[in-house]
């Protein structure tokens, strides 16, 4: 019989069909292995719906009799059960060239962190628990010594993220009172974070001073008043302003502040705990550099440039810390055990810096040479060609690549990679490129690239050697 459609007589009559039963099928030796894996309850619930949709091909004319074999039930409960429980958060190839990328979960964790989680995950811990008195402690101490001896802070505390910083410092220090933020530092983070609405949820009143390119001492003199509560700084982490722009420095903003008695906040975004120009990357601002330069409050980001877990860290004043640890929303947003499992190895990794961009993976990925991703490029470009046939060419190619998240938002890192375009002309190219890169976002493990320029890139500067093995597999089973 083969695949031929049931006999018309079958037709719209679901009942003629001798649809197996239920208890029948379960008791085939192809169940058995369903059964064990998944459980009686989600088989007989995929089974009964398999059963239900072979009943309307039934009716519509449309069943074969080798679907009704109970070889064939198995098989199809089977690949149901496996897909509805694959994992939802899976891990992808990040060949984007943004390292720091906000939606595939930014910072990757050092080795270091790995048996701090592990732990954490499977052991009770001294979270909030002081060893030394076997009274209760608090989760802050085990951090704060560490962030204030790598900062300069006098003290430090830690909360979800650095948006939950900012709200939570805004709130504590600045409720009902003004905080002064030039024009030109009213950023817009990714994600709907914007300093005048955080201000309004934090319910602070935002007095904006100088225009969107230039903002003078002389504009946060004027600004101060009985009411003022802060001046605040913002990294225009994700933008520029070039050309003809006047900003006031940290240093200065302090200057002026002081007399007042108005504490200086600066929101760094990503901020960094260590130059990064010694290994050839563009500078970025420390934190240590802007607590040295007075600020009474710093807040930056854990797994932007850091490199560690998702955290937000407020460091600075003993007094305003204090208060700020004592505001009824620090309890809602501070963090969880695994956090701080992950962030202490990380930080500790910066007693070290010579060791740092081997043990810390954002350096390790930032300072990759082009020779090693060229040499990648140069292995996974043949795999990629055989697989595409003729309807693409691959060229391996060097590109640039970037931080992201942010950080240094205008500076481009060489890297390399492989460039794909259809082959063929532009007619039709958008559509072959898009198909392209539904293709590798639907590999077993998805593969993301970036497209630009009527091209697929495919940049290696997130490939490091131990993955190369599995991607190039992978590139050399699809099929586009
Ligand atoms: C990234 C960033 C934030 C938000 O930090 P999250 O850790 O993502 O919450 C806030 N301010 C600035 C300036 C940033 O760059």
């Amino acid at each position: 019989m083969g695949t031929t459609p049931m006999a018309e007589h079958d037709k719209g009559r679901a009942g003629a069909v001798d649809l197996p039963s239920l208890d029948r099928l379960l008791g085939t030796p192809g169940f058995q292995a369903a059964l064990a894996d998944f459980g009686h309850t989600q088989v007989v619930a995929a089974l009964r719906s398999d059963l239900d949709a072979r009943r309307a091909q039934a009716r519509a004319g449309t069943l074969t009799h080798d679907a009704l074999t109970p070889a064939a039930f198995g098989a199809r409960v089977v690949a149901t059960l496996t897909e509805r429980n694959r994992a939802t958060l899976r891990p992808v190839f990040n060949l984007t060239g943004t390292v720091l990328h906000t939606n595939l979960g930014r910072a990757l964790l050092p080795e270091a962190a790995i048996e701090s989680v592990m732990q954490a995950l499977t052991s009770p811990a001294n979270l909030e628990f002081d060893l030394a008195t076997g009274g209760r402690g608090d989760r802050d101490d085990l951090i704060a010594p560490l962030l204030c001896e790598l900062t300069g802070g006098e003290a430090a505390t830690v909360v979800n993220n650095n948006a939950a910083a900012v709200l939570l410092m805004l709130a504590t220090l600045a409720r009902r009172r003004e905080v002064v933020v030039s024009r030109g530092e009213l950023v817009e983070i990714g994600g709907a974070f914007r300093i005048p609405d955080i201000m309004t949820h934090a319910g602070a009143k935002l007095v904006e001073i100088g225009t969107t390119n230039r903002t003078h001492a002389a504009d946060y003199r004027n600004a101060i008043g009985e009411k003022t509560a802060l001046l605040m700084k913002v990294h225009c982490s994700n933008y520029e302003v070039t050309g003809f722009t006047k900003s006031v420095d940290v240093a200065e903003v302090v200057e002026i502040a002081k007399p007042h008695g108005v504490p200086v906040a600066v929101d760094l975004g990503s901020g960094t705990l260590t130059p990064m120009e010694r290994w050839g990357l563009p500078h970025e601002t420390t934190v240590q550099e802007t607590i040295a330069a007075g600020a009474d409050l710093v807040t930056f980001s854990g797994d932007k440039l850091l490199g560690g877990p998702q955290a937000g860290m407020i460091v600075g004043r003993k007094d305003l810390i204090a208060k700020i640890k004592k505001h009824p929303l620090k309890r809602a947003l501070r963090v969880g055990k695994l956090t701080l499992a992950a962030l202490e190895p990380v930080l500790r990794l910066y007693r070290d810096p010579d060791h740092l961009p081997e043990r810390l993976t954002t350096l390790r990925l930032l300072t990759r040479t082009r020779d090693e991703m060229a040499a990648q490029a140069g292995r996974l470009a043949p795999v990629l060609a055989k697989s595409l046939g003729e309807d693409y060419t691959v060229t391996a190619a060097p590109m640039v690549s970037q931080i992201g998240s942010g950080a240094l938002p205008v500076e481009q890192l060489p890297s390399y990679g492989l460039a794909i375009a259809p082959a063929g002309g532009k007619r039709g190219s958008g559509r072959a490129l898009a198909r392209l890169e539904a293709a590798l976002r639907g590999l077993p493990y998805p593969v993301i690239g970036r497209i630009a320029d009527q091209t697929l890139w495919l940049d290696l500067r997130c490939l490091e050697a131990g993955d190369e093995a599995r991607l190039s597999l992978q590139l050399a089973e699809l099929r586009a």
